[in-house]
C-alpha cells in the first residue's frame, strides 16, 4: 500500500479528521473505530512503516513507547493498566499495513490473547 492510498497516512496528515488523544510532529493517537474494550485507542508514527519489521529509525520505538505512556496518561489507564499490541503480517492478524500500536484498556485483558 502506498503512502499517498494508505488510510493511516490520510490521518496523519489531517486528509481523515480524528480527534487526537495525543499528537506531536511524529505521532498520533485516536480512537479505534472498531473498539474491543471499553479503551481502545491507536497511536500511530506519521511516517509510513507497513510493519515493524520496516522501521528503520532505531529511535522511534522508543520514542513511540512514550507516546503511549502520554496517551495511557491522557485516558486515565496508567494506574489500573493496559494492554500495547502490535500486530504484525498475516499470522499477527494485520490488517492495516501502517505501523500501529493497540492500547486496550478499561477491563481486565485475559492471557493468551486468540
Ligand atoms: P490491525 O488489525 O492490527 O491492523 O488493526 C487495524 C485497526 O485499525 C482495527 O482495529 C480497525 O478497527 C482500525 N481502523 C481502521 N481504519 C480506521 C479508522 N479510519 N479510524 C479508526 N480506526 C481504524
Amino acid at each position: 500500500m502506498s503512502a499517498e492510498k494508505c488510510i493511516f497516512c490520510k490521518i496523519a496528515r489531517g486528509e481523515i479528521k480524528v480527534d487526537p488523544i495525543f499528537e506531536n510532529s511524529e505521532f498520533v493517537s485516536f480512537r479505534d473505530q472498531n473498539p474491543q474494550a471499553p479503551v481502545h485507542v491507536l497511536l500511530i508514527p506519521k511516517t509510513h512503516y507497513e510493519t515493524i519489521l520496516d522501521i528503520n529509525d532505531e529511535g522511534l520505538l522508543g520514542r513511540a513507547i512514550q507516546a503511549v505512556q502520554t496517551s495511557a496518561a491522557k485516558l486515565g489507564l496508567a494506574q489500573g493498566g493496559f494492554r500495547t499490541v502490535i500486530n504484525t503480517r498475516e499470522d499477527g492478524g494485520q490488517t492495516v499495513y501502517h505501523v500501529h500500536f493497540h492500547i486496550l484498556g478499561g477491563r481486565y485483558m485475559q492471557w493468551p490473547p486468540g
